[in-house]
């Protein structure tokens, strides 16, 4: 297992490789924030910014979207995956925000907000820490993979353990901050097919990359 001190000095070089990390879905209000992050588990964010335009101009808010036909919100995100449940879900979760009386924001509340329809507790911490700026460490593929391969947890540790740790491992003030910067050195550098191993800053504090590297060059010395 890494430590705590290793695991930051790595951490530090992943943050000056990927200074303007930032969340990538396309936003203007709490609201479409939650919506988006919904329509993006299992799907990418380009293909989730590709249907919200049109969508958020139908449904701009909790209300109309409270008030939507199922077929006709599946027909404007239907080329993600998933689209069915997720139809339904924004749906229900436009309703239960308008039976809360939140016909604008949300819910300042990590567990009041997991009631939703659709979201869980990384749809919460990206929503909570991306608007109000709520500490929180959202676990997503990307940062799972990475912590995993760093040695943070075992491989077989849960979501919620992956998260436990590095919010143990990683000062509060930066948790919002270093959740982006890990994601996009997950999504262009520590890639989950073809890591870029050879040419990683941080190999050195990675034996996951070590021996990568190790089985990489011996199908060179093979070919
Ligand atoms: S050495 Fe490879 S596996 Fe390890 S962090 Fe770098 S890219 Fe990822």
């Amino acid at each position: 297992m890494i430590s705590k001190k290793k695991f930051l000095e790595a951490l530090e070089i992943i943050d000056n490789m990927f200074p303007e990390a930032h969340g990538e879905l396309n936003w203007q209000t709490a609201f479409q924030l939650l919506i988006a992050t919904i329509l993006s588990a299992q799907a990418t964010d380009v293909g989730v910014n590709k249907v919200t335009p049109a969508l958020f101009k139908r449904y701009p808010d909790a209300l109309s979207l409270s008030k939507a036909d199922l077929d006709e919100v599946e027909s404007y995100i239907r080329t993600i995956g998933l689209y069915h449940n997720k139809a339904k879900n924004i749906i229900k979760t436009a309703q239960k925000l308008v039976e809360w009386g939140y016909t604008e924001g949300l819910p300042k509340d990590k567990k009041k907000l997991q009631e939703l329809p659709g979201v869980g507790r990384k749809t919460a911490n990206v929503v909570l820490g991306e608007v109000y700026a709520i500490p929180g460490i959202a676990v997503d593929t990307h940062v799972e993979r990475i912590a995993k391969r760093l040695d943070v947890v075992n491989a077989d540790a849960t979501v919620l353990q992956v998260e436990e740790k590095l919010m143990a491992y990683i000062p509060e003030d930066r948790w919002v901050s270093s959740h982006h910067h890990l994601i996009f050195f997950g999504r262009y550098h520590c890639t989950a097919k073809n890591p870029h191993c050879e040419a990683c800053p941080v190999i050195g504090y990675c034996k996951y990359g070590q021996n990568f590297q190790k089985v990489a060059q011996k199908g060179d010395i093979k070919k």
